[in-house]
Order: structure tokens, then C-alpha cells, then sequence
């Protein structure tokens, strides 16, 4: 789900978030229906339906409103894994790195051994002046799976 991956089906050039032409060869965009926020009913199923949108609106490539609907799931359910990993992972695709590094952090105190959380937190670090931290954190990724790289 990296931006990058998202292109145009008429050309193949890279899109923008949130463009309704593409900019090389003017054909529409066709982007994924935005999600409609789920009825909430006051019980413990609206962490789940909170958690489903989310993740509708990450499909969607709606980052920021991604994050936000995380942190409604966190403020419910402070330990929920998927919605740690995932804000930490909008929060990387949006370099805002020094607000992913905890999320990766808290995400790996659960599960130590996820190389790609690994890789993200690397990334992070490196981004924000840990350079030290940032090759450590690379060389465990990659210690446990050797196929990672640095994109
Ligand atoms: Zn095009």
C-alpha cells in the first residue's frame, strides 16, 4: 500500500493522493469509493466497525483521515496491535516519522521479531538523525529476513 504503488491505468505514471486526471496523460482517475464513517451503537462491536473503516480509508489512500480513525480505535483500545502498526504505517507514509517511531515501537514491544516493522522503524530513525539506531535496527530486519531492503 506504499503511494508509489499507485498509477495510472491509462499510462502507468505515477499519482498523486487526492488527483482526479492524471497529470501525464489527463485521463480520469479512478480512485476507490471514499468509505463512509460506520453508525456507531455504543457497544464493544464499534471498535471493530472503527477499526474496518480505517482501514477502508487506507485503501483508499486517505492518510491522514486513516490516522485519525486509528487513534478513535487506540482511545478505545489502547493494546489493539493492527491499529498500532497500521497508524504507524500512515504516519511513515506521510514522513511524519518522528510520530510513527512510537507506534513502531509500541508495535515490536508486542511482536520483536517483525522484520517489516523493523525496516520501517530503521527507516524512521535515519529520517529524524538516528543514523546509529536507524543501521542497528536495519541489520536485525535484515537478520531475519535477508529479502528486506531499504525502499
Ligand atoms: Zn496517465
Amino acid at each position: 500500500m506504499s503511494p508509489g504503488n499507485v498509477v495510472c491505468g491509462q499510462c502507468g505514471a505515477p499519482l498523486r493522493p487526492g488527483i482526479r486526471f492524471c497529470e501525464e496523460c489527463g485521463n480520469p482517475v479512478v480512485s476507490p469509493a471514499v468509505p463512509q464513517e460506520p453508525v456507531l451503537t455504543g457497544d464493544d462491536g464499534d471498535t471493530d466497525l472503527l477499526l474496518g473503516y480505517a482501514m477502508d480509508l487506507d485503501a483508499a489512500v486517505l492518510y491522514e483521515e486513516a490516522v485519525r480513525a486509528y487513534s478513535r480505535v487506540l482511545a478505545r483500545d489502547p493494546g489493539r496491535i493492527e491499529a498500532i502498526f497500521n497508524r504507524g504505517l500512515d504516519y511513515f507514509y506521510l514522513s511524519r516519522y518522528g510520530e510513527a517511531m512510537p507506534d513502531f515501537e509500541k508495535y515490536l514491544g508486542q511482536v520483536p521479531d517483525d522484520a517489516f516493522a523493523l525496516k520501517y522503524l530503521a527507516i524512521s530513525c535515519m529520517e529524524t538523525g538516528r543514523a546509529e539506531m536507524g543501521r542497528e535496527l536495519m541489520k536485525k530486519a535484515r537478520s531475519i529476513d535477508p529479502g528486506i531492503d531499504e525502499k
